[in-house]
């Protein structure tokens, strides 16, 4: 991967803007970034060396362009024609160009633009709601070959599964922001996006927590060189490559792991089978008790949106429900939490009878205690 800057400089726009990197970094040695100027590698894409070849050869072909301004910049007007003369000679590269101007784009594309260019990869991105739902139908209907949303401050919750389900858009990528004065981003927002994502099959990237980071009502603040990793870390990525159910299946815990994990919740541990759980049990035994668990799994979890959905399951009287809360098998958004199933899809014959094994596990242990 390269990166390609013709200019520098930029003006803000868009609630996103507030934190600019671009300002801040000029900001710390006296430079105003906003003037617009070419820098020294505006014609990187045509350099050669002595020998005659391109200076600009990324390994994996990757060009992002135009990082520390905006391509569409009305500043940038007389110089951008050149650069798709660049970007037009160099069909061996991939230029990935993101824009918080997509409404400029039809008047900036070079007149035998087509349809679009296999090789140029447009991001609009989209840092909340407003932004989204003025951005993303002038962009679907934009002639673009690769599409692409980056909600990089994520500043809110985000409703983009109409536009998702147009089939157009290849990849969502979302992350908090870093710097002094980063504003939260709630982990919430990440989620939700991804479910949107998994419904629609679209990839989803959540490449970092920015610098404070709401995890169940929590503030975090993460330092800056964590703040990528700790995304990564999550698993929380997701590739349709898979096929959602396999994407699943693949991150379903190991039990015995799984269990260890529970074991040091505070709340979780608090919970044990009664005397009346225990003459239940011995009552029925365990087969029955399997049959009832698979039964409540179907009928109260394994709906998209389950109703009642965080209330349905009881405190007390079943051993099966004391095993739910003791192993965070009790809703949809702790199964998500804690067992990594999405929320928002139909639960699979393989993830039910995975939660039934988890509820019998604890039961068996806890009533052997
Ligand atoms: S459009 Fe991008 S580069 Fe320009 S001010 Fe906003 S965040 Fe900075
Ligand atoms: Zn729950």
């Amino acid at each position: 991967m390269s990166i390609w800057n013709p200019w520098h400089g930029c003006h803000k726009i868009s609630p996103g803007c507030a934190n600019c990197y671009v300002y801040r970094r000029d900001e710390s040695i006296g430079k105003d970034a906003s003037v617009v100027t070419k820098t020294g590698d505006y014609d990187l894409p045509r350099k050669k060396n002595r020998q005659g070849a391109y200076k600009l050869t990324p390994e994996d072909g990757i060009v992002f362009t135009c990082m520390t301004s905006d391509f569409f910049l009305e500043d940038a007007d007389a110089w951008r024609q050149d650069c798709w003369d660049m970007i037009r000679e160099r069909q061996d590269l991939q230029f990935h160009i993101i824009t918080k101007r997509i409404d400029r784009f039809a008047q900036c594309i070079p007149p035998d633009w087509g349809d679009g260019w296999a090789h140029v990869t447009i991001s609009s991105t989209c840092e909340d709601q407003e932004r989204a739902d003025h951005r993303l139908p002038i962009f679907l209907n934009l002639p673009i070959r690769h599409r692409e949303i980056i909600s990089e401050p994520m500043l809110g919750e985000l409703h983009i599964e109409p536009y998702l389900a147009t089939g157009q858009i290849e990849h969502v990528v979302c992350g908090g922001e870093s710097g002094e004065h980063a504003r939260r981003c709630d982990f919430r927002w990440i989620q939700e996006v991804r479910r949107q994502c998994i419904r629609c099959g679209v990839p989803f990237t959540f490449r970092q927590t920015g610098a404070v980071f709401v995890k169940d009502g929590k503030v975090y603040h993460i330092e800056r060189r964590l703040q990528h990793a700790q995304a990564k870390k999550s698993g929380y990525s997701y590739v349709p490559g898979m096929g959602t159910a396999d994407a699943i299946r693949y991150v379903l815990p190991e039990r015995g792991a799984l269990s260890a994990r529970l074991r040091q919740s505070e709340f979780r541990s608090r919970f044990h089978l009664s005397a009346q759980d225990r003459a239940y049990l011995a009552e029925k035994g365990l087969d029955t008790v399997r049959r009832h668990a698979k039964d409540f799994v179907a009928s109260r979890l394994s709906a998209e949106n389950p109703k009642n959905d965080g209330r349905q399951t009881p405190m007390r009287g079943h051993p099966v429900f004391v095993a739910q809360h003791a192993t965070a098998c009790c809703c949809r958004g702790c199964l998500e939490k804690w067992h990594h199933i999405p929320a928002g899809k139909i639960l699979t014959a393989h993830e039910q009878a995975y939660i039934v094994d988890v509820l019998m596990d604890w039961i068996t242990e806890d009533a052997g205690k």
